[in-house]
């Protein structure tokens, strides 16, 4: 036998039992966006390196490691978006959507980092997020913070997330918060793992971002970034803060909170829960006003945030709070003969035409009636509907329903869809 095939480790299939609740959640993300008239933007999976290395930062995560980088025939580099606002800034800046313009956006689609697969988290995996461009806010921080919420709101699980928000201040600001913070890491070097200790130099704020607790332990004490904003940052800030209040949502103020993602300045947020162990982010996000530039643009400010969809979906089973598909069909319809078999499919097709609505299965593949509502029942369709030579020859059709006991009944074809949207109903 030839050796089978298998997929990419940490890169998955979506299979039926879970793709329903893939469409319900994605369906759901599409309903709320449009709620507060943001539009979508695609744009392809593979881009230049240069684009990722020039936005998310040389000294990262992602690009240090992470990233899914090749060269294409022509010697090109190329790389698998490793995440979507890079792409977002280098399609504004082209197609000439962002200087002097509001842009109110959103993305879905996979996103590739090779990192260590496990539980919510893997190499391909897949994100939701908005962009906005031209709004120097905070009301449009607040705005992109109350459409995070309301999504946690139409999923139902508002109680199982909560929010934690951060200012990192101005380019300037962070640069004296910069020394303030090599200097008290200096003094704790033997403290500190490998990776921190070779970033402290190069990117020192990613060593608040340590996930190691012996890190996080020796970060005691360390100066806070809220103590380093320049005053229009500040400001900024508390008017956020306020905002959030009045809207009646809740923060925690996360001084720590930076983002492993250079190009982020002033507000920064995440998502956490609790129930998905320590890969307990959700959702993330920020303002990044220096990207546009960065990127080749005409200076423009931006906010958006990217949930992990995966994370979402795990949340959603975790909790059970995702609706329960268990059947492929309503209407499964059987036939026994050839004439019955040609008639099956004119009923099938017309039911098709008047409830667009239903799902009607066909069988295929013959065999008795026993058989076929075998068949029927796995579907977990509610009705099968008998076709035999006596209902082709009249034009007639058998209801048989499934599930509650009712008595099955023959009709006219022309009376079938009324029949069945009252017995569907
Ligand atoms: P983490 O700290 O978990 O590594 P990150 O800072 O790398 O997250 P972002 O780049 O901000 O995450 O991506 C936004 C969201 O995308 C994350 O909050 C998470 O929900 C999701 N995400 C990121 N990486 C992965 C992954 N490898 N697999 C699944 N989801 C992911
Ligand atoms: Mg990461």
């Amino acid at each position: 036998m030839a050796k089978t095939i298998q997929a990419i480790r940490g890169m998955n299939d979506c299979l039926p039992e879970v793709s329903g609740t893939w469409q319900q959640v994605e369906a759901t993300l599409r309903q709320v966006v449009a709620n507060y008239g943001y539009q979508e933007i695609r744009t392809p999976i593979v881009e230049s390196t240069d684009l990722f290395k020039r936005s998310i930062g040389e000294v990262t995560d992602i690009v240090e490691k992470e990233m899914y980088t090749f060269e294409d025939r022509n010697g090109d580099s190329l790389t698998l978006r490793p995440e979507g606002t890079a792409s977002c800034v280098r399609a504004g800046n082209e197609h000439g959507l962002l200087y002097n313009q509001q842009q109110r956006l959103w993305y879905m689609g996979p996103m590739f980092r090779h990192e260590r697969p496990q539980k919510g988290r893997y190499r391909q995996f897949h994100q939701f997020g908005v962009e906005t461009y031209g709004m120097t806010g905070p009301d449009i921080d607040v705005e992109v913070i109350l459409l995070s919420a309301r999504l946690w709101k139409a999923f139902g699980i508002a109680e199982h997330v909560k929010l934690e928000i951060n200012s990192l201040g101005s380019n300037e600001a962070r640069q004296a918060y910069r020394d303030a913070l090599i200097d008290f890491l200096k003094a704790r070097a033997d403290q500190l793992d490998e990776d921190s200790r070779r970033r402290m130099e190069s990117n020192p704020l990613r060593v608040l971002d340590s996930k190691n607790p012996d890190v996080q332990k020796a970060l005691e004490g360390a100066p806070s970034l809220l103590d380093h904003l320049d005053e229009e940052s500040a400001q900024h800030f508390s008017l956020l803060c306020e905002r959030l209040t009045q809207a009646g949502i809740e923060y925690v103020v996360n001084p720590r909170l930076v983002r492993g993602l250079d190009y982020y300045n002033r507000t920064v947020f995440e998502w956490v829960t609790d129930s998905l162990g320590s890969q307990g982010t959700v959702c993330a996000g920020g303002r990044y006003d220096g990207l546009v530039e960065q990127l080749g643009g005409k200076s423009t400010p931006a906010v958006g945030f990217a949930m992990g969809i995966e994370r979402l979906v795990l949340l959603l089973t975790t909790l059970k709070a995702d609706e329960q598909i268990t059947s492929s069909a309503d209407v499964y319809v059987t036939a026994l003969g050839d004439d019955a078999t040609a008639y099956a499919v004119e009923v099938a097709e017309q039911l098709r035409d008047a409830m667009p609505e239903t799902r009607v299965m066909m069988h295929c593949g013959g065999g008795n009636m026993k058989k076929q509502l075998k068949r029927a029942d796995k579907t977990g369709a509610g009705i099968a509907l008998l076709l035999g030579s006596e209902e082709a020859q009249q034009r007639q059709v058998t209801i048989k329903p499934l599930r509650d006991g009712q008595e099955q009944r023959t009709v006219a074809l022309a009376d079938l869809p009324g029949v069945l949207a009252q017995v569907l109903d």
